[in-house]
């Protein structure tokens, strides 16, 4: 399935940059880049065109934010 105009609009590899309103948390992952950089790594599932997203907040890396899996 294409992906929606919304999951579309997110600006990724940035921090503090938002989702939107349908992505549904698939909860914490504890992945190495997580654990290793001390940052917060969430997957997320869009319920409109099923894209997976990864969300890692990190306080120190500006980069670090929205990226499709
Ligand atoms: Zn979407």
């Amino acid at each position: 399935m294409a992906i929606c105009s919304e999951c579309e609009n997110i600006v990724p590899d940035t921090r503090g940059a938002p989702g939107h309103a349908g992505l549904v948390s698939l909860g914490p992952v504890r992945s190495l880049e997580a654990v290793s950089r001390k940052a917060a790594h969430e997957a997320f599932v869009c319920v409109v065109c099923d894209t997976g997203w990864d969300h890692l907040d990190d306080k120190g890396d500006p980069t670090a934010g929205w990226k499709r899996c």
